[in-house]
């Protein structure tokens, strides 16, 4: 099995598509990075473990050790971590390795890897307004620069791709799942020609760190940013829950334990103010921009939901 392992990966990373979509990626992050720097963010180093982490909102295995009588997890997001250092400085963003060992059947998606990067930014005192407005202007920038520099790869790839104008559509999660049932998501991604938002998500669809609405209850301030051509889900994000009542309470509904967050706990018994943010997986959109079916063929050495890999 090693050496069939072996020489795929020999041949994978032989692949002119590889090659492109590194080249691709080595000016996504860049453009990124100079996007946000030009707007007074600052770039904080990863964490990669911690004794907190993201619960996620759908069934994963959970990697941790144990390091001199502390238990610590890999990092399958820094949510609470933004949330934390957003306080003392306010706009913040990281390339994030994030953890995820989603089930096998994931490999089915072409979108899932087990270890990938987010661009992960968060904004103190901003709303979602302002957060959907910085996502579009991000994207519109990067696939501007990537045009540019790229034109001949994208040619030789075979790929059409469009700027996008702003403001991008936006639809109700509510409304479109009642339209198109479960699988809304897929459908309007296929139907659509540009990027577009999802908004106001049901509570019960994500993690109780995200702010419910003042004004609908039961509904979160949180988007997904939504790829068109069948691509799917490009970023995640909204506003976080800042009131400690109101994290306790939610903890309590998700029926998890104030053990498992008693790090995050503690900072936000200091108090926490609003901030609202998002995070980008940079794979995902270096396949989109590349037009790749498989999420594997950006990345040297893919982890695969499922696979053994190098
Ligand atoms: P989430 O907060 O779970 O929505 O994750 C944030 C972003 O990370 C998603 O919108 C995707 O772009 C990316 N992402 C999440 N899970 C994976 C995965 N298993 N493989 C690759 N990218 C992922
Ligand atoms: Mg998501």
């Amino acid at each position: 099995m090693e050496t069939e392992i072996v020489s795929e990966l020999m041949e994978h990373l032989s692949d002119k598509k590889l090659e492109a979509a590194l080249k691709v990626n080595t000016t996504v992050r860049a453009a990124m990075g100079e996007f946000l720097r030009d707007r007074g963010f600052i770039e904080i180093p990863p964490v990669i473990f911690s004794t907190v982490t993201d619960p996620l909102n759908h069934p994963v295995y959970d990697p941790s050790f144990e390091y001199e009588g502390t238990r610590y997890a890999l990092t399958k997001s820094m949510i609470f971590h933004k949330q934390i250092i957003v306080q003392k400085f306010p706009k913040i963003f990281t390339f994030s390795p994030n953890i995820r060992l989603e089930m096998p059947e994931k490999a089915r998606t072409g979108r899932h890897l087990l270890e990938f990067t987010q661009l992960d930014l968060e904004v103190k005192g901003a709303t979602r307004e302002d957060l959907i407005k910085l996502g579009e202007e991000l994207f519109i920038h990067t696939l501007e620069k990537v045009s540019e520099k790229h034109a001949q790869d994208l040619h030789d790839l075979g790929r059409r791709l469009s700027v996008p104008c702003a403001p991008f559509k936006r639809y109700k999660f509510e409304e479109v799942a009642e339209k198109y049932g479960s699988e809304f998501e897929t459908i309007l991604s296929k139907e659509a020609k540009e990027p577009f938002w999802i908004v106001d998500i049901p509570l019960k669809e994500r993690e109780f760190y995200d702010r419910e609405s003042d004004v609908f209850p039961g509904i979160l301030n949180d988007m997904d940013l939504i790829y068109p051509e069948g691509y799917c889900e490009a970023l995640s994000g909204g506003e976080r829950e800042f009131d400690l009542d109101r994290i306790m309470e939610r903890i309590r509904r998700k029926g998890q334990t104030y053990e498992q967050f008693k790090w995050f706990l503690e900072f936000a018994k200091e108090g926490l103010e609003l901030s609202t943010g998002f995070g980008i997986g940079i794979e995902r959109l270096v396949r989109y921009i590349c037009g790749f079916e498989r999420i594997e063929d950006v990345h040297p050495f893919p982890k695969v939901p499922g696979k053994v890999s190098v």
